[in-house]
This record gives C-alpha cells, structure tokens and sequence, in this order.
C-alpha cells in the first residue's frame, strides 16, 4: 500500500498539503530560498509560479531496473530546475522552460493515467521546486484512485524542511549525489553549498524509509535509491560520495553509477567537461564503490571513448 495512503486516511495529508503551500508565500519550498512570493506569480531561480510546468509524462523504460519491471515507471518530468548545471542533458526542459503549465486537477489526471496504463510507480521528476502543486494534484489523484508509490527523483538539493511535509507520503526518494566539492557544485551548477545540503538531504530521505526494498518481482516498494553521474576528470568527487553512502548512510544502498556523461548544453566552455567519460573512469568509480563496500549497483551501461 502507497505510505500516503495512511495519512490520507487519518486526515492528515490535507495538513501537508496546506504546510507546503505556505512554503510557496516568500519561497523556500528548497534550499534557494529565493523568498519570493509564488502565490502571487512571482518566480525565483527554478522560473516557476503558481502553477507546476510540465513537459511530458508517459511509461519510461529507461529508468532504473526496479522501477521499471514489465510495465515502466510512470514519469511524470517537471519543468524548470532549482540547479543550474551546465552539462544538463535536458537544458531545453530545466533551463529554457519547455513545458506546459497545469493546474491540479489536471496533474492528478497525469497520475491516473500513468496508474491506467499499468506503470508501477508514480516517478515525479525534478520535482523539488513543485512540492506543494504535486500535493495539491495528489489529494484530487487519491480522492479519485490513485494507489500506486510515488518516486521523488531529485537532483538532491532539497529541504530538510520540505522533506520532512513528505515523510509519510513518499515511498522510494531517489536523488542525485552530484559533488563533494563547493567550489565544483558552483562552477558547474550555480551551487555552493550543494555537498553540504546534498548529504543533509539524502540522511533525511534515508532516514524516512531506509535501504531499498522490493518485492518478490524485484519492483522497488520503498526505500533510497541514490544516483551518481560520474563525471570526466574526476569533477563528481566520487571517492567522497562513495565513502560517505558508505560510512553515513547505509552499506546496503542501492546505488546507479551512471556512466552516460556526454558534453552537452554549456559543458564545452568547461574544458574538463568538454568530452565524455573514459571507461578507465567509469572502472575506477566501480572499484571506488566496490572498495566502500558499496555492492548494490544498478545496471552499468557501457561508454565508448577510451584514453589514448
Ligand atoms: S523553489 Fe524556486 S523560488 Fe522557491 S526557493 Fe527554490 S529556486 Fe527559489
């Protein structure tokens, strides 16, 4: 059963509800803290108002294996970003605002939908800066049938604050660990305190609903699931990130190594991004989680360039 529907069921969800859109009254709906006043239309650094953005929403194969099974993972991609990264494989989407604004009741249709079509999961990405439009859309999604786990598939600065209206609502947080370093979190995403942040959101979302579980399908029913893009000439700060999912959070978190990095967006005007990974790094950051003791690994897609 979806963790939200318990609060639903007590009465209490209409009390998250109301505590995130307080957030949106001089914004700090994430760690920006733009104190902006969205209510009345105006924006701050994720460009988004009153309404959520949407750019599509459908069955996604290509997401992680548990939450994908048969049927794929319900995606539902937010647009516009709290980060600002200049490799961003999805510029147009989090940076230049392609998408369509809805309304709540339009949202939770999009949930339905996904739910109609047999996906396992409501997967609800970048969904850092909507938190409160997405509650909004869920109320009216359970009021009319929505059963299935939500995913909050974030780029990992996110609000303890605002996490802590989530506890009880998400079943399976999956965020990125994208830097251990500030001074790279702010050349390449417009962040400084991103590793600070990043580790306080990812105790919290493990703190809420711990290692991975799945069912006897291998679909994941709730739990952390933790992203990490490794990046050319050793910018992630793997070494860091893997000792600290390791040492701080849990030895049993299910990790995805990504391996897909390719220069896109603004990435050429940083000459350390300005190509995609080599398999030697790919192999090292695998040997730097197998040496953490980090053993749950989603599967690693191969690269192509090679060092000469
Ligand atoms: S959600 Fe947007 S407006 Fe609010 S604090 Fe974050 S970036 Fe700023």
């Amino acid at each position: 059963m979806a963790a939200y529907l318990e609060l639903h069921y007590s009465g209490r969800l209409a009390e998250r509800v109301e505590a995130a859109r307080d957030l949106l009254q001089n914004c700090h709906v994430c760690p920006r803290y733009c104190a902006v006043d969205r209510l009345a239309g105006e924006t701050g650094k994720c460009h988004t108002a009153r309404l959520a953005v949407v750019s599509s929403y459908g069955p996604h194969f290509g997401e992680e294996a548990p939450l994908v099974g048969k049927h794929g993972s319900g995606t539902v991609f937010f647009t516009n970003c709290n980060l600002k990264c200049v490799f961003c494989q999805n510029y147009s989407i989090s940076q230049l605002g392609d998408g369509t604004e809805v309304h709540k009741e339009e949202l939770a249709r999009m949930m339905l939908a996904l739910q109609a079509r047999g996906c396992h999961n409501i997967n609800l990405v970048s969904p850092t800066h909507v938190v409160p439009q997405l509650l909004e859309a869920l109320e009216i999604a359970i009021n009319q049938g929505l059963r299935l786990p939500l995913v909050y598939n974030s780029g990992g600065y996110d609000s303890v604050e605002t996490l802590k209206i989530l506890d009880g609502i998400v079943d399976i947080y999956m965020p990125d660990m994208k830097y251990s370093d500030e001074k790279v979190a702010e050349e390449l995403s417009d962040i400084k305190n991103y590793p600070s942040v990043n580790r306080a959101t990812v105790k919290e979302m493990h703190h809420q609903v711990g290692d991975l579980q799945t069912n006897e399908d291998g679909i994941a029913i709730r739990g952390l699931l933790i992203r990490h893009l490794v990046l050319p000439n050793e910018l992630a700060g793997t070494e860091d990130t893997m000792n600290f999912i390791a040492q701080e959070i849990s030895q049993n978190s299910y990790l995805n190594i990504m391996a897909q990095y390719r220069p896109c967006h603004k990435a050429f005007q940083t000459p350390q991004l300005a190509r995609p990974l080599l398999r030697e790094e790919l192999l090292e950051a695998l040997e730097l989680a197998r040496k953490a003791g980090l053993s749950r690994l989603d599967k690693v897609y191969p690269v192509i360039a090679r060092a000469f």
